[in-house]
């Protein structure tokens, strides 16, 4: 089976994060339930500017060169890439940051088992990962943020859901909420018939 994965909350600790940061920075104390990458477009009276000149200083100061792997993670993605499933990162994240997204990948001991890593070309966020999801005949995606889930969803193709403060709401019976890896893996093997081999 095909599988797109997300990137940062689904391998990456990154998120909280980044919140974390956020708040120091601006002197503001949002929740982990309103956590979100694009922060500055809820709280209009941190200017724009000064949000994504922050982002790219974080970027520059090693953010996602030094995130910690999800747990469990790695373990997942070797078993399901020697179960000969192909995965495929597709992350909000945009070109610019490829390279250090690459090194992080390579460094963290999983790229060798991903067949492509899609960044973000287009906006929203949703729209783009639901495109390249359909794109590709994904057979499952896994996702952390609510919109990208119910987007991918709308495409008929199922999506695991890892449960965050963030994203919780009401969903359709293609999301299914999952707290952990060997979670997700569970579901992939139901999914797949029992655990049988694709
Ligand atoms: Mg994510």
């Amino acid at each position: 089976m095909k599988i797109g994965i997300d990137l940062d909350d689904v391998l990456a600790d990154s998120l909280p994060h980044y919140l974390q940061a956020f708040n120091g920075r601006f002197g503001v104390e949002i929740q982990l339930a309103d956590a979100a990458w694009r922060l500055a477009d809820r709280f209009p009276q941190i200017p724009r500017q000064e949000a994504d000149d922050f982002f790219s200083e974080l970027i520059t100061d090693g953010f996602f060169s030094s995130r910690s792997l999800i747990p469990h993670a790695k373990e997942a993605v070797e078993t399901l890439a020697d179960g000969g499933h192909d995965l495929y990162i597709i992350t909000g994240r945009t070109p610019r940051d490829e390279q250090i997204t690459m090194d992080w990948l390579a460094r963290v001991g999983v790229r060798s088992h991903f067949e492509a890593v899609v960044h973000r070309t287009c906006d929203p966020v949703e729209r783009h990962k639901a495109d390249v999801a359909s794109g590709l005949g994904l057979g499952l995606f896994i996702e952390d943020e609510l919109a990208v889930a119910l987007a991918v969803a709308d495409t008929a193709i199922p999506v695991l859901l890892f449960d965050r403060p963030w994203n919780q709401g009401p969903l359709p019976d293609t999301v299914r909420r999952i707290e952990s890896w060997p979670e997700a893996l569970a579901q992939i093997a139901a999914l797949n018939g029992n655990g049988a081999h694709p």
